[in-house]
Formats: C-alpha cells, sequence, structure tokens
C-alpha cells in the first residue's frame, strides 16, 4: 500500500491517504510539543519508537479481544490503519497519581489508587481540551450513552492487559491517554497511538521516567528513555 496525498499534519504524525478509501498511512515524526504546543522540540528516533511500540501494543490487544485501527506495519515509521472517524474525546485512565491529577487535587505524584480513575477531555485545540464529563459529551452530541459505555469499558480492558504487560518487563503503567474511532461499518475501536508520547511508564524499581516527562521537565536523557522503552518491548 502507498502513500497518496496528505490528509494532515498534527504535531507528532502526518496522515495518507491510500488507494483504499477505509485505510490511511500514519507517519510518525521525532517532533515532540508539551503544554499545549508552547514547548517545542526534537526527540531523535521517537518515531521509530512510537510507531514500533504502538504496532506491539496494539496486537497485543487484539489477541485480547479489544479490536484496534491497526492493519499492517510498512517501514519503521509508517503504519497502514483502519480511517476511523475519530471520537473527539482523550480517555485518559490512571493507576498512579501524577501530572495534572496530581496538581488538580493538591496531591504528591506516586500515590497508587485501589482502582483505576477515568476521565474525559473534549479534543479541541482552540478551547485547549477541557475537561468534559459522559453528560457533557452526550449533551453536546459527542457521543452517545451506547458509545460511552463501549469506551468505557475498553479502555479499562486495555488498562488491565498493558498494565499487565509493562509489569513483566519491569515498568508502572502511571497513567496514559486513548483516542476511540469509528469505522465506516459503525465498530468503535482503538485508534491514535499507545506510546511513551501518550503513556507515563516508570521504572518498577527505581521509578525513573521512562516517557515524555523527562522532555516535559528537562529531566534529561529523553532519547535514552524512549530507547530504553523499546529495548524492554522488544527484549
Ligand atoms: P494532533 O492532531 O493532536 O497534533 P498527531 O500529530 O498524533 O496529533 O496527529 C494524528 C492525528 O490523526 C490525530 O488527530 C488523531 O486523532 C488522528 N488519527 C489517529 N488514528 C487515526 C485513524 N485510524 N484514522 C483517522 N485519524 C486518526
Ligand atoms: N496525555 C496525552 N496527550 C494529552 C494530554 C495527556 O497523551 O494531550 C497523556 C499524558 O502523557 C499522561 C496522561 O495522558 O500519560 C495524563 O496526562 P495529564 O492529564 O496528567 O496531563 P499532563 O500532565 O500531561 O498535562
Amino acid at each position: 500500500m502507498e502513500k497518496r496525498e496528505q490528509l494532515y499534519e498534527g504535531k507528532a504524525k502526518k496522515v495518507y491517504a491510500t488507494d483504499d478509501e477505509n485505510l490511511v498511512i500514519v507517519s510518525y515524526k521525532d517532533d515532540a510539543t508539551a503544554f499545549d504546543g508552547l514547548k517545542k522540540g526534537t526527540i531523535t528516533g521517537k518515531g521509530v519508537v512510537n510507531n514500533k511500540m504502538s504496532n506491539r501494543i496494539m496486537q497485543l490487544l487484539e489477541k485480547n479481544g479489544v479490536p484496534t485501527h491497526f492493519v499492517q506495519e510498512l517501514s519503521d515509521r509508517d503504519t497502514l490503519v483502519k480511517k476511523v472517524k475519530i471520537v473527539p474525546l482523550e480517555v485518559i485512565i490512571r493507576n498512579i497519581s501524577a501530572g495534572s491529577f496530581a496538581k488538580r487535587f493538591g496531591v504528591e505524584e506516586g500515590i497508587p489508587f485501589a482502582e483505576p480513575t477515568i476521565e474525559f477531555s473534549y479534543k479541541n485545540d482552540e478551547l485547549h481540551d477541557p475537561l468534559m464529563n459522559a453528560y457533557h459529551a452526550v449533551a453536546l452530541g459527542v457521543a452517545t450513552w451506547e458509545e460511552i459505555d463501549t469506551i468505557k469499558a475498553m479502555a479499562f480492558k486495555i488498562n488491565s492487559v498493558m498494565k499487565e504487560f509493562f509489569l513483566s518487563i519491569g515498568v508502572k503503567l502511571v497513567d496514559f491517554k486513548l483516542e476511540f474511532g469509528k469505522t465506516a461499518d459503525g465498530e468503535i475501536v482503538l485508534a491514535d497511538e499507545i506510546s511513551p508520547d501518550t503513556c507515563r511508564f516508570w521504572d518498577a524499581k527505581t521509578n525513573e521516567k521512562l516517557d515524555k516527562d523527562r522532555f516535559r521537565r528537562d529531566l534529561g536523557n529523553v532519547e535514552d528513555a524512549y530507547a530504553e522503552m523499546m529495548r524492554r518491548v522488544f527484549g
């Protein structure tokens, strides 16, 4: 399958049409942004890590009964996926306090939760992705109750599969962001990516950060952290 016209260029990926109207090619860049696009940079090799890791996790999820957009890895940076209509919600699951949760509720980072939490943000750059609850999403026609229920169940299932997998490679899955989309035949599938850009990963023994927080917070060794996650995921 070959790339045809570029349909979209985002902050981290480009999306291309193909000769099949139901398939697109996503191409992962090394560009990194944080704080609503205010901080910009390059993480050398990130596109390769995110592409390959995301595909590995999506295949693991498929094996565990979670439908995803993944079709075929085409190269180090390019993957063929089902074209979906993205549900404009960022779905965030948390197992341990960190980031905006710690800030919003005035607690330290690193508190493990007895049960995972879920929250939604409205995926809208002009509005800076405001927090949104399920009632707001239904009121605005962003999703139906049935779709919200499906998304919630899929998100928690994804969390259990991922938590177990990452623990087996010595990594705590702190929190992560998911995006879902609707295929041409109306099925809700996991879309976008699962990578150190979209998850917080802490080393299980030392709590060392192995994700984009190294870039956000200028902690150094950013490329090393991505490479280390790649090494662990592919053993
Ligand atoms: P952003 O748009 O936030 O800058 P990216 O640079 O990652 O993010 O761009 C990728 C875009 O492609 C995102 O808007 C994402 O929602 C969208 N997308 C992800 N998977 C699919 C898919 N299977 N079909 C269509 N669009 C997708
Ligand atoms: N996240 C993401 N994209 C976003 C916002 C958050 O991938 O636009 C991920 C982030 O990497 C983290 C989780 O979602 O793993 C929770 O992020 P949080 O709400 O704590 O926000 P942040 O601290 O990134 O502002």
